[in-house]
């Protein structure tokens, strides 16, 4: 697949308002480094464009994102990509990694959250992971009905959260504990509850129904807009968030570092002998019931 193929970018309502889709359907949008090295271009176009107000981030199929592809980033004949020979890729071990993983996952993730355009997620089926990241990095979050948010890194990878780890803001410190600690997963009506979604939509109405929010937002000055954005942003910055992710991104980094360190094959994610599941293994993800004595429905099992 072309690199440009990996992202699509459109422009809607005589340029105002951009919308920018994964498009690795066939991989539930698995982030690899060609899409998202195409993602940053496509969020900087909109940003460079002064008649977009409205960046609209979608995922092409039934799944907005499963999170990073960990396994076309880790197979050698994929390391001949360009971002590899620079910003930190020609390294030694741990450095390359807490380099590369700085550039590609966290100052990008960041710099999509500071954009100054209003950005809409619209997102549907399953939201895992680093997906997570994608979606938070917006200001406004739309689901579908039926859509499921988890972060299995910590029970299947032992590792604490993904690289932008704005999870306790978006979720509370103790649901974060929660989720992190048995990878289980709430839905699009929870997340509504817990503030993390703005609106759900029924699944066949997404794009319609988040193009009309666009068109609304898209009617508001700029100034004013960009300026509301920056109001929120800037009050959660003095709260902590910019400091706290700068924080998380080093512990990340020292969970990988611990097990590039007691890992046989000098892994950066945590292996079997550990007590981890194999990766052709792993657990379903189950929905966080209230009770663990209610077992869950198959349907709510992502
Ligand atoms: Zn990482």
């Amino acid at each position: 697949m072309a690199d440009d193929e990996t992202v699509l970018y459109e422009l809607l309502d005589e340029g105002t308002i951009a919308r920018i889709t994964l498009n690795r359907p066939e991989t539930r949008n698995a982030q690899n480094r060609i899409m998202l090295v195409a993602l940053d271009a496509a969020f900087l176009r909109a940003e460079e464009d002064d008649q977009v107000r409205v960046v609209i981030l979608a995922g092409a199929g039934p799944t907005f994102s499963s999170g990073h592809d960990f396994m076309w980033d880790w197979r050698p004949e994929n390391n001949d990509h360009p971002t590899y020979r620079g910003n930190g890729g020609t390294r030694l071990k741990m450095e390359s990694l807490m380099l590369q993983e700085w550039h590609y996952y966290f100052q990008n993730t960041l710099r999509w959250r500071n954009l100054r355009k209003i950005t809409v997620a619209q997102v549907q089926g399953g939201v895992y992971s680093a997906a997570l990241m994608l979606m938070w990095a917006c200001d406004l979050v739309v689901a579908a009905e039926g859509t499921r948010f988890a972060d299995m890194v910590g029970n299947r990878f032992g590792v604490c959260g993904v690289e932008y780890f704005a999870h306790p803001w978006e979720l509370g410190p103790r649901k974060t504990k929660e989720l992190m600690l048995t990878g289980d997963s709430i839905d699009a009506d929870e997340a509504y509850e817990l503030g993390m979604v703005n609106k759900v939509f029924p699944a066949h109405e997404l794009e319609a129904r988040t193009l009309e929010l666009a068109r609304r937002i898209a009617k508001v000055p700029t100034m004013a807009a960009l300026l509301v954005k920056e109001a929120v942003n800037q009050t959660v910055d003095i709260q902590g968030f910019h400091n706290s992710l700068h924080a998380c991104f080093t512990l990340h980094e020292l969970n990988h570092a611990y097990w590039r360190g007691v890992t046989e094959a000098d892994d950066p994610c945590g292996t079997p002998e550990f007590g981890l599941p194999a990766w052709d293994a792993f657990p379903p993800i189950l929905p966080a019931v209230r009770d663990l004595a209610e077992a869950p429905p198959p349907s709510k099992r992502a």
